[in-house]
């Protein structure tokens, strides 16, 4: 039974804090360097495969485990960003999915920033990804993404596109960066009318920082930077790394 035995993955990666982060670029449109990345989740099963985290996450925020796990990949992250010189590589920031879940812990923001401190990182290198997807319901999310902005966290709404925004909704939130979402980058590839092109135009005047994701060819990178888009992220790049990877492929020689 698979989900018995995602649930047995997921409790064993967290009770051994062995949870793992790859990094995914994030590269800048103009001049085609790093900027950033993006840090995701992957567990184990017990052949050693990885479990996509399309069937873990789900489950981690059902059963409550996402904000153990939440707290595993900000604290791997940090300690990443502690252990290396990261802004040599030219990574600015780092990008940390934060689910809604995570939001109705009364100690999130006390406990992120006091990973921050523990591993002397600033609060500016770390930005939160919110999904669309979960903003259905602000109220519940408001008091810990006050607090968490106060603390000095910068917000990222993620798979813009997908879910339910409009655009008084987006503006509601503290966002400073906006990620569109894959599907939302292919139609326009395909289609090529101005929608995309038109709602980028308003964020930038907006001054909200606007990233593609999925781009997946050196002309989906040119269409995308082309329209406005000030970053890239995709596997035309390069797909999510493990640390030793990341660093391997970026490290200044
Ligand atoms: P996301 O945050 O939108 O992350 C981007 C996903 O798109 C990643 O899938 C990445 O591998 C995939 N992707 C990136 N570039 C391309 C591309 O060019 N083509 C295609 N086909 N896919 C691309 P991944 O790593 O499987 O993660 C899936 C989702 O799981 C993430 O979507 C995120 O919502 C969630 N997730 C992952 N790690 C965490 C985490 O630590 N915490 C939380 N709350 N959610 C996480
Ligand atoms: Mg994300
Ligand atoms: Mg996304």
């Amino acid at each position: 039974n698979q989900e018995l035995a995602v649930k047995q993955a997921l409790d064993e990666a967290l009770e051994n804090d062995t949870v793992e982060v790859f990094l995914q670029p994030i590269i800048d449109s103009r001049t085609g360097c790093l900027v950033g990345a993006e840090a995701l989740a992957r567990i184990r099963d017990k052949d050693g495969r990885i479990v996509s985290p399309g069937l873990f996450i789900p489950l981690a925020e059902k059963n409550g485990r996402i904000v153990q796990l939440g707290e595993q990949v900000l604290r791997k992250t940090c300690r990443f960003i502690q252990e290396n010189n990261t802004s040599a590589l030219g990574i600015n920031w780092i990008n940390v999915n934060l689910s809604p879940l995570q939001c109705m812990n009364k100690n999130l923001a006390r406990t992120f920033s006091q990973v921050l401190i523990d591993y002397q990182v600033s609060v500016r290198s770390i930005h939160l990804e919110i999904t669309e997807e979960s903003m259905v319901d602000y109220t519940l999310l408001e008091d810990q993404i006050d607090a968490l902005q106060c603390a000095g966290f910068e917000f990222a709404l993620d798979d813009y596109g997908s879910g339910y925004s409009n655009l008084t909704r987006v503006r509601s939130y503290p966002f400073k960066h906006i990620k569109i979402d894959m599907a939302v980058v292919r139609d326009y590839y395909s289609k090529r009318d101005k929608l995309l092109p038109t709602i980028i135009q308003v964020f930038k005047q907006m001054d909200y920082t606007i990233t593609a994701e999925g781009i997946e060819t050196a002309e989906m990178a040119d269409a995308l930077s082309g329209i406005g888009c000030d970053y890239l992220q995709g596997f035309y790049f390069s797909r999510p790394v493990p640390f030793d990877e990341f660093l391997e492929k970026y490290a200044v020689s």
